[in-house]
């Protein structure tokens, strides 16, 4: 089968972004990785230093007799209100609905569309499955990968959602573009909390710092000297992406699946009352679940910059 049907193919799925990686490992990039994480700056992210992390060596891991990685982009930028003081920021990718069911569907419906001409086994995987996913897309000729860490596309910006399918398949592989983020440093400046360091003379992110950890991924109290750095966010950051050149004329999504499914700009107050019952209506179906309530209550107080036992004392009362 040639490369370019699969990309048709992936196109009628609903995919923006599609190209193929060869199924090898990619030894420079996992090597990065491991360095990364030595040093500690996967923060509490265990799933990315366990015993996963040797799994994401290599996608025969995940599927014995691979030959490609069939990589995918989807677009999920939305149209969002003013910021406003007062009011609560959340990540655009998190306003529509959980993209890990919208892309493996999709993915379920590319793969089967390539059985029908060419039997295969695969694997889908989006986000969680241990895989150098960014690096694959990289490979795929998707885009590079932005000193923000983002996969950055020259026509598209860096709004999309990746996705792989590991196949058996024998498929022609892309080749990288050229890295186009050149003298630029706009977002390593507007980081708010300097969570774009240097290494090896070029840049990482400390997870440990960034706003997406924190609101997202970190469990447990929120540390002391970090409860002021969170501004409005409440869930998730994009400001190293909302000052990209790159996204300035960035397409947005016409997917339905990502529209906002609640008030992507409620005011800060009206979440810290919410109720678990009220938390679990509103955010249902989207990816702001994965903080569960109290992660999210954490997050407003913090914001708010109220310990977070008085404002469920005043919620109590
Ligand atoms: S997501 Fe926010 S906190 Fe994290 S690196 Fe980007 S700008 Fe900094
Ligand atoms: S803001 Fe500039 S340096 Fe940062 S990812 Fe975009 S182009 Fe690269």
């Amino acid at each position: 089968m040639q490369s370019d049907t699969v990309k048709r193919l992936a196109h009628e799925c609903g995919f923006e972004l599609a190209g193929v990686a060869r199924a090898g490992p990619l030894t420079g990039d996992y090597a990065l990785y491991s360095t990364w994480t030595a040093a500690g700056m996967a923060g509490e992210m265990r799933y990315l230093t366990d015993r996963r992390a040797e799994v994401r060596r290599d996608p025969r891991n995940l599927l014995p007799g691979a030959r490609s990685v069939i990589c995918v982009g989807k677009l999920y930028n939305q149209p969002l209100p003013e910021r406003r003081e007062g009011h609560a920021v959340f990540s655009r990718y998190a306003l529509g609905r959980d993209y890990h069911d919208v892309l493996r569907e999709d993915l379920e419906r590319l793969a089967h569309k390539l059985a029908e001409t060419a039997p295969h086994e695969w694997k889908i995987c989006v986000d969680t499955a241990p895989l150098l996913e960014r690096s694959y897309a990289r490979q795929a000729g998707l885009g590079w990968i932005g000193r923000n860490t983002c996969l950055i596309n020259e026509p598209l910006g860096s709004w999309f959602f990746l996705g792989e399918l590991i196949t058996t398949l024998e498929l022609a592989p892309d080749s990288p573009p050229p890295d186009r983020c050149g003298t630029c440093t706009r977002c390593i400046e507007a980081c708010p909390t300097q969570a774009i360091v240097p290494r090896d003379g070029g840049w990482t992110l400390d997870s440990r710092r960034c706003i997406s950890y924190l609101t997202i991924e970190l469990r447990g109290a929120f540390p002391e000297e970090q409860r002021g750095v969170l501004g409005s966010h409440v869930f998730g950051c994009d400001i190293c992406q909302e000052v990209c050149p790159w996204n300035a004329r960035a397409p947005e999504s016409s997917d339905p699946a990502f529209a906002p499914l609640y008030d992507p700009a409620p005011p800060l107050e009206e979440l810290a009352a919410l109720t678990p019952q009220e938390f679990r209506r509103r955010f249902r179906d989207t990816p702001v679940m994965r903080t569960k309530y109290e992660g999210l209550m954490r997050n407003v107080s913090a914001s708010l910059q109220e310990p977070c036992n008085q404002m469920h004392e005043q919620q109590d009362a």
